[in-house]
């Protein structure tokens, strides 16, 4: 499973920092998840929520924010919503675009207990 394998390097990340601070329990992770990150935030979810289970994380609350891709058109410089990878520009429907967000998956903030 895909996501699994995220969530867990999620956790890493959290555990490392969790251990950096001394913190005794994380009670909010918060996640900035693209759109054409290619990973559902229901299943990244339940992953997650899974891996939790027995770790410093394991009350954390989960929050996933899911970004909208942008694109800018290479032809007439039009930002626009990026539906898929393959949708031309909605101005001058020529492909050939420079993807400005949508990729993200990572951890945004994180709250701790001391
Ligand atoms: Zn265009």
């Amino acid at each position: 499973m895909h996501e699994l394998s995220i969530a867990m390097s999620i956790l890493d990340i959290v555990k490392d920092y969790a251990e950096k601070e001394n913190a005794t329990e994380v009670t909010e992770i918060e996640i900035e998840l693209g759109s054409l990150s290619g990973v559902v935030s229901e299943s990244l979810v339940f992953a997650l929520e899974m891996a939790c289970k027995n770790t410093i994380s394991e009350k954390a609350e989960i929050k996933i924010i899911e970004i909208k891709a942008e694109a800018k058109c290479k032809h007439c410089n039009q930002i626009f919503e990026l539906e898929n990878y393959f949708a031309p520009c909605p101005e001058c429907k020529n492909s050939g675009y420079e993807v400005l967000r949508g990729k993200e998956l990572q951890v945004k903030s994180l709250k701790i207990e001391q």
